[in-house]
């Protein structure tokens, strides 16, 4: 494949952090991922030497210890390592979690939080707002804190809280208003900082769930944590706004790694095609083989595109909720046709483990379901950019 002509969402801006990343990731070879992938165990060694690179730090500013870099620099990072064909997935969080507390915490909790953060001593990879029983309803989440002299007491779980086992902290979304004697709709939910390292075992129990992909995804149970005030992060019960700002950020990051993976499918699949000979000539020379290739590039390069836009509109202060769920629909939607295009290119070596094309495939395929599914980035486009009626 021509790599170079759909390199880098911003066509091959950043060219050196890219090569960074680039060289960092070749230490870690498919061999590497496989190995992990096949023990569901956590690729470690990739999120220390990201740490130490510093860069997972690159959004937090400099003034307490990041790069101050923007969200352009974090997308081409992001998806420079999905194109090598690594997984960022590991530790992606620990780059845009921080954002809740940038925006909305004290002045107190960014000293006494972001420079650890940022030198990666502490690790904020774990983010829990999903629930058993609300699922994509985030408002009907269960989870209670109730404010007890100079803390809240937390009874509740979450799942699908990704990292919970290899974070020291936890951003915890819980109600602190009941339902009913919420002031509106969205009030009555707070955010809290829930340091994990004390509270498991001591109120906090941490289960992972086996799943088709190595995502260290788990069940958080909380039984009658006590949480000080001072981890409160900035109003009481208006935590749900605080999360939906954090949204645009992660959506267009996700929408960069899914130029990365549909980048690497591409690449391997255009490879493949034009070595494997069947009939006499290569696949590749076939129509039906060469045709849904290129198009799986022409997607992925205007998803790229869009990406792009999203992330210079949110680095420019402007109002990006529409680019940044176009985004996110564009390139996860771009990198799943890219992925079965792969498959099928593949034939029957696609199911091999030693091509990495399977295992690329299963972890492409999560993010048409997270961090939200298609069809709720659908409704908001529908009631939100179109004005049709709220569906739900
Ligand atoms: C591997 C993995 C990692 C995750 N990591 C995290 C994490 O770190 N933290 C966290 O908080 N969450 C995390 N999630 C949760 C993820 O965000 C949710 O799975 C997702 O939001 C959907 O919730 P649900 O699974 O309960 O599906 P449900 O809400 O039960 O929905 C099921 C299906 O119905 C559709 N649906 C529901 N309501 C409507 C409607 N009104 N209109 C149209 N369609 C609808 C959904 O789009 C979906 O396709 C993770 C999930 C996975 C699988």
């Amino acid at each position: 494949m021509n790599d170079g002509a759909a390199d880098g969402i911003a066509g091959g801006a950043f060219a050196d952090i890219r090569e960074q990343v680039r060289a960092l990731c070749a230490r870690f070879p498919g061999a590497y991922w496989r190995a992990h992938d096949r023990g569901r165990t956590y690729p470690a060694e990739f999120v220390r030497a990201l740490t130490e690179g510093g860069w997972l730090a690159c959004l937090i500013p400099e003034a307490y210890g990041g790069s101050g870099l923007g969200l352009r620099e974090a997308a081409a990072i992001l998806e420079e390592i999905q194109a090598f064909g690594c997984n960022a997935a590991a530790a992606h969080a620990q780059m845009y979690t921080m954002g809740t507390i940038l925006r909305h915490g004290s002045d107190a909790q960014k000293q006494r939080y972001l420079p650890e953060v940022a030198a990666g001593r502490l690790s904020l990879q774990a983010f829990g707002v999903t629930e058993a029983e609300s699922g994509t309803d985030t408002l009907a989440l269960r989870t209670r804190a109730v404010r007890d002299g100079d803390g809240y007491v937390v009874n509740g779980s979450k799942v699908w809280t990704s990292r919970a086992e290899h974070s020291d902290l936890m951003l915890l979304l819980a109600r602190t208003t009941p339902r009913d004697a919420a002031a509106g709709r969205t009030e009555g939910l707070s955010v809290f900082i829930v340091d994990l390292r004390a509270a498991r075992g001591h109120g906090v129990e941490i289960r992972p769930i086996p799943t088709m992909i190595n995502h260290a995804t788990c069940e958080v149970f909380i039984d009658n944590l006590r949480v000080p005030v001072e981890n409160l992060v900035g109003e009481e019960g208006k935590g749900f706004r605080y999360i939906l700002d954090g949204m645009n950020a992660e959506r267009i990051l996700i929408g960069a790694e899914c130029i990365g993976d549909g980048r690497w499918f591409v690449a391997r699949a255009t490879e493949y095609a034009a070595g494997r000979k069947v009939f006499g000539h290569a696949i590749g020379r076939n129509q039906g083989v060469q045709f849904p290739i290129a198009r799986a590039y022409a997607r992925l390069r205007a998803a790229a595109l869009m990406v792009e836009r999203a992330a210079a509109m949110f680095d420019g202060g402007e109002t990006c909720g529409e680019e940044a769920n176009l985004a996110k629909l564009l390139a996860s939607e771009a990198s799943w046709e890219a992925a079965d295009t792969c498959m099928q290119t593949f034939g029957g070596y696609g199911f091999a483990e030693e091509y990495d094309v399977e295992r690329k495939f299963r972890e492409a395929r999560l993010y048409r379901t997270a961090p939200i599914s298609t069809n709720m980035i659908l409704a908001y486009i529908a009631e939100h950019v179109l004005g049709l009626p709220r569906s739900y």
